[in-house]
Order: structure tokens, then C-alpha cells, then sequence
């Protein structure tokens, strides 16, 4: 695994379009593959906007909110996640395994593999879970149902409906097809849920702990729920909340 200095600028290249002119900046610590090869997952596709052969690392003085492994997981090598990002002082790390002890708050995608069949029901350690994030299409909806009520409603842990954008359209069951439609999100092509579609399933699961991600907007800065629930969860344990960054430029 090729391990980078921390770099003291960010390079066009390395800028996520989806984070750009947002409060948060990502930060993905191992290269190559993900080997929780989740189902359409962004990060493993050829699409991916940056390269995989190299680390990517913000400078440890970004102003910004610190996403680690948006792309990748951060259960995966760990200790070497764990002390690579040891410097950055406003930051949360992403996982799709049932893992939280990191040294701060957690997102946790509970159905990342097997995203159309099960979902993880964590019983020990939340801590840290700062959301748990649900990949959404029409036929799992029984799932987010059970996932809603135990963890925005039981344990009262903010949950984040993604709906799931399908690259191949073999993935999509054929009675579903209808509801999906082909369009450019901004990199790359893919079959998308339709709008009104997706307001009508937020709608049914409409509660004060439940959002979804990239709804209407794809873009962070049309958004801001991660930086909220960041927030949210340090004021909940007693830290000062992070201020807002924007914005000094672009990136
Ligand atoms: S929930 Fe909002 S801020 Fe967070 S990744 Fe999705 S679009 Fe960006």
C-alpha cells in the first residue's frame, strides 16, 4: 500500500465535485480497492474521480471537516487509518462494518454488502455513531423500515437515506425499471430514481431523525446533514461545535 506525505495544498485533481464549495474535504488513507466490494459502490467503479494508486490526505491545518473514507472503509487497515489521521481536528470516518471505537464520531452504512437483503442490527458500542447510513431503492423498503425503528427511533441515532444510483442497469429488477431514470450525476451516467418517487418514499419514512443524502441536490454544499450531525452529536457529549469555514475558496 503506497503511503503519502500529508500534502500542504489540495491539488485540483484531488477535489471531490461532490464536496467542492461544501464545509467538508475527503481524506482516504488506503489505495487500491475496497474489499468490501459493496454492490455499485462509487469508489470502486472506474468512474471514481481521482486515482486509486495513491492516498489522498488534506493538509492537517483544513479549515474544513474532515470525511475519511467516503470512498473505501475505514475498518480496513485500521490502525493505519486510525494514526494517519490522528492530526486532523475536526473529522468523522466512514464504515460499512460493524466497527466504531475510532477516536471520533462514525458513519455507518448498515447494508453495504448485501445491500438488497439484510441490514445490520448493532447492539453494543454507539457511541460513536455519529448516523447510520441506509442504501435505498424500492425493494428494500421493508428494510429501511426495521433500520428506522431501531436506530432513529429506539436508539435515537440519526439515520441517512441514500437512494442507490445504478451504473449497470442488470442490477435493477425488472418491475422497477420504470420508476428509474438515465441521467448525468455530476460525473457519470447512471439510472437514478425519479424525483417524485423519491419524495414519496422520504415522505413515508418522514421523522426529526431521518434525512436523506443528496435529495434534489447531489451536491454537499446543497445539503450540509453530515456537518449537522457532526455538530449535533459534540454537542450532545458536551464539545464546542465546529464553525462554519465557508468559504476561503473553492475546494
Ligand atoms: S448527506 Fe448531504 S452533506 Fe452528507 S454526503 Fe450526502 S449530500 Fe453531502
Amino acid at each position: 500500500m503506497v503511503r503519502r506525505r500529508i500534502q500542504t495544498v489540495v491539488d485540483e485533481k484531488d477535489v471531490n465535485p461532490k464536496l467542492a464549495g461544501s464545509d467538508l474535504i475527503d481524506c482516504i488513507p488506503q489505495t487500491g480497492q475496497c474489499s468490501n466490494y459493496c454492490l455499485e459502490c462509487y469508489y470502486n467503479h472506474p468512474g471514481f474521480y481521482r486515482t486509486k494508486s495513491e492516498s489522498l490526505f488534506p493538509p492537517y491545518d483544513t479549515p474544513k471537516l474532515v470525511r475519511v473514507n467516503s470512498g473505501h472503509d475505514s475498518n480496513i487497515h485500521r490502525e493505519y487509518v486510525i494514526e494517519s489521521t490522528s492530526k486532523y481536528k475536526e473529522k468523522f470516518y466512514n464504515t460499512s462494518l460493524p466497527n466504531f471505537d475510532f477516536p471520533g464520531p462514525v458513519v455507518f452504512t448498515c447494508n453495504g454488502r448485501d445491500t438488497d437483503f439484510s441490514a445490520m442490527v448493532v447492539t453494543k458500542n454507539l457511541d460513536n455513531l455519529m448516523a447510520v447510513r441506509f442504501r435505498t431503492n424500492l425493494w428494500n423498503l421493508d428494510l429501511l423500515y426495521e433500520v428506522i425503528a431501531y436506530y432513529a427511533l429506539k436508539k435515537k441515532i440519526p439515520v441517512t437515506i441514500t437512494f442507490m444510483r445504478y451504473a449497470d442497469v442488470k442490477n435493477i429488477p425488472k418491475q422497477f425499471l420504470n420508476f428509474y431514470v438515465y441521467r448525468k450525476s455530476i460525473l457519470n451516467e447512471y439510472y437514478i430514481l425519479d424525483p417524485v418517487k423519491q419524495d414519496e418514499v422520504f415522505g413515508n419514512y418522514a421523522h426529526e431523525l431521518v434525512g436523506a443524502c443528496g435529495k434534489g441536490s447531489s451536491f454537499c454544499r446543497d445539503c450540509g446533514r453530515c456537518k449537522k450531525l457532526y455538530n449535533d452529536w459534540k454537542v450532545k457529549r458536551g464539545f464546542k461545535a465546529m464553525t462554519s469555514v465557508l468559504y476561503i475558496n473553492s475546494n
